[in-house]
């Protein structure tokens, strides 16, 4: 870790994998961080913008993005490799159209450290005695004094969001909480604490208050001992020196299932061992693997589909069911045996409101040929199956589509078999 000290971004590869995963992200053990790259770009033009803003905001902005894309940045110290052009002008973009929306406050102190030690109390962000510390991508201190002469110091923490699902519940996350114990810790005098999240994409700003009352500093307590309670699991290790590594569905989204030795040896683990735990331990993990290998190869396969023995893969145009716009009235029909829809409505009048309510219902491919099963039953002697085919093809419609996928060549004995 290249600062003394714990801060939300390592945590939370406890809180969202498990323990040995932060010695992954200690150890610096490469992952695709591409997914950031937007979002990096984006904190790193509000951030100029607010630290200087008499210059002109889009020469400030260009001149941002280019530097991310050719010499990179630095983030805590360690120096990050250029940002791809794309995802620095998406960032620059991104930060520039909120910015149009919402104003910096002239007073705001901007990618501002705060830190604390063990006993949570304020020190340098550079300390040694660093126990947490938080990156603070906006700070304000506003004072206001209302009509009865009452003054009132509140202390603002925003953390700018990429993500399209930011949303209210941002504000209870580990992240926005230790960065309001950390600022209480900075401003012991302060009467409320806001924490806010801004959703750059939609443009939304969410925030919440707590008023430093009894109950408010009994709040903010607990979110002391939350985060205490991270750091004792982030400090406890094996006897070897490791943290322990929890493989399963833990594995699921943790940006190290590649590489990470433990996950490994569940993959290459003994078939015999069939025990339920075993079994589905090695399915969760094999998913994980599963999930990262997908996106990769969405990434890589963008030219053109990959030949690989046996088949392809890439974006492949395929078939697509889907239900027709009329589905919910004709599978009615068929259901009721009403030869003539004419008549059949007029001897039943609220036809029109139960069938409106089955196209609400948005009935797809699978329904159509249940409701197809049902009314013509396979048997001996009958004329089910062209029945049930000529049903399900009045509901359906089949369309070219394109779809990254994995297609395995047909061998000449599967195509004969599609044949019958
Ligand atoms: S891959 Fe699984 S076992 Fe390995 S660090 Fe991540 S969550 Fe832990």
């Amino acid at each position: 870790m290249p600062s003394p000290g714990h801060r939300s971004t390592s945590l939370r590869y406890i809180e969202d994998c498990c323990p040995r995963a932060l010695d992954h992200y200690e150890a610096g053990v490469p992952y695709d961080r591409d997914v950031f790259q937007v979002g990096v770009a984006a904190h790193a033009v509000i951030e100029m913008v607010g630290k200087y803003p008499d210059q002109p905001r889009e020469e400030l902005a260009q001149q941002v993005a280019v530097a991310l894309c050719t010499t990179g940045r630095s983030f805590e110290g360690e120096p990050e490799g250029p940002l791809r052009p794309q995802a620095a002008t998406a960032g620059r973009d991104l930060a520039l159209r909120f910015l149009a929306a919402h104003e910096l406050s002239p007073s705001a102190k901007f990618e501002h450290g705060l830190a604390v030690d063990r006993e949570w109390r304020p020190v340098p962000y550079d300390s040694p005695a660093v126990y947490y510390r938080a990156a603070i991508d906006m700070l304000e201190v506003v004072e206001e004094t209302d009509e009865d002469g009452y003054a009132t110091t509140t202390i603002v923490t925003t953390d700018w969001k990429s993500a399209w699902p930011t949303s209210p519940d941002e504000l209870e996350t580990l992240q926005l909480h230790g960065q309001a114990a950390v600022a209480l810790a900075h401003y012991p005098d302060a009467q409320v604490l806001r924490r806010r999240a801004a959703n750059l994409r939609t443009l939304a700003i969410f925030e919440a208050d707590v008023y430093l009352d009894d109950s408010g500093l009994a709040q903010v307590a607990t979110w002391r001992k939350d985060i205490d309670l991270l750091i004792a699991v982030a400090e406890h290790r094996s006897e070897d020196g490791t943290r322990p590594a929890r493989a399963g569905a833990t594995c699921i989204g943790c940006p190290y299932v590649s590489r990470c030795e433990p996950a490994r040896t569940w993959l290459r683990g003994s078939l015999l061992d069939a025990t339920p735990e075993a079994v589905a331990t090695r399915l969760a993990v094999a998913d994980a693997v599963r999930r990262e290998l997908w996106e990769q190869a969405k990434e890589l396969c963008g030219e053109g589909p990959v030949s690989i023995p046996g088949g392809e893969v890439g974006f492949l145009t395929v078939r697509e069911r889907k239900p027709r716009p009329d589905i919910g009235e004709v599978l009615a029909l068929a259901w009721f045996g009403a030869a003539d829809p004419t008549t059949w409505r007029e001897a039943n009048h609220s036809t029109d409101q139960w069938i409106g309510l089955l196209q609400t219902l948005a009935i797809g491919v699978g329904s159509a040929e249940q409701v197809a099963k049902l009314l013509f039953p396979s048997g001996k002697g009958r004329d089910w199956r062209p029945l049930r085919e000529a049903l399900v093809s009045q509901c359906v419609v089949s369309q070219p589509a394109t779809k990254f996928s994995i297609a395995k060549h047909s061998t000449p004995k599967e195509e004969a078999n599609d044949e019958v």
